[in-house]
């Protein structure tokens, strides 16, 4: 049976995600930006809090840890390639390590770009992939330690899930994607009508996170380096996907 997920605006513009099974009752935490929200929705709902899995090292996805292991010790799963800057982990995985939540099988799938040690969480059964600040709503994370090699081929590690899977990334920064990816694609259609549905849904306060993978396909740029018409509409015909994926996350950077 599919997890209950929960998505938890935290700080300026984090989300973090609860997954909950009704059966069982365990219940996991993805990311610990802030933790009076994430507190107060475990309280909210009756849950206790039995893991919390990190995606990556970076302040705003660690931060509430130390108080939510007071409260709720809970067992912290992370990337082993990073245990000596994570906070202290039970569990130390890396891609291919057998980790199970609530009997549900999770698989790691390490996304290094955005930092060398990011990894994101997939969960066939829930058709749910966790992958903070390596793909994002219309976005990418930028690369902070990695290069656009790596990020373009953990985007593709990630493209190639099913499609009907919901993707669960960690900021709030699709408007500014928005407006950055209209002038990479501006005439694609796919594009447009998510930019509308976009502003719709920011002007109402409404989270546009988590987002269908296939429409991250049909409009996100930098999952897009591939296809022809954006090469054609970069004037970089002739370049291979890597390179255009650069040439994006270059423009991105000084957009
Ligand atoms: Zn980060
Ligand atoms: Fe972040």
């Amino acid at each position: 049976m599919p997890l209950e997920i929960i998505t938890i605006p935290c700080l300026a513009d984090n989300y973090a995600f609860l997954m909950h099974d009704p059966d069982s009752g365990v219940t996991g935490l993805v990311d610990a930006p802030e933790a009076a929200p994430i507190k107060a929705e475990l309280d909210r709902r009756g849950w206790g809090l039995d893991f919390v899995l990190l995606t990556h090292h970076h302040w705003d996805h660690i931060d509430a840890l130390d108080e939510l292991r007071q409260i709720y010790k809970p067992s912290v799963v992370g990337a082993e390639a990073d245990a000596h800057r994570l906070p202290p982990l039970e569990v130390a995985v890396k891609e291919g390590t057998a980790f199970s939540f609530a009997e549900e099988d999770v698989q790691i799938i390490e996304v290094p770009g955005h930092t060398v040690g990011h990894i994101a969480f997939y969960l066939p059964e829930s058709r749910a992939v966790f992958t903070a600040d390596s793909l994002m709503a219309l976005g990418c994370g930028r690369l902070f330690e990695g290069s656009p090699a790596q990020m373009w081929h953990s985007l593709n590690k990630l493209a190639a899930l099913p499609s009907d899977i919901m993707v669960y990334s960690g900021h709030e920064y699709t408007q500014s994607n928005a407006d950055f990816a209209l002038t990479i694609e501006p005439d694609n259609p796919a594009l447009q009508a998510r930019v509308a549905g976009i502003k719709k849904a920011r002007n109402a306060g409404v989270a546009t996170v988590p987002s269908p993978l296939s429409l991250e396909l049909s409009t996100n740029p930098f999952l897009r380096a591939g296809v022809a018409e954006v090469k054609q509409a970069m004037g970089m015909q002739g370049h291979d996907s890597e390179q255009v994926f650069t040439e994006i996350r270059k423009r991105k950077d000084n957009f």
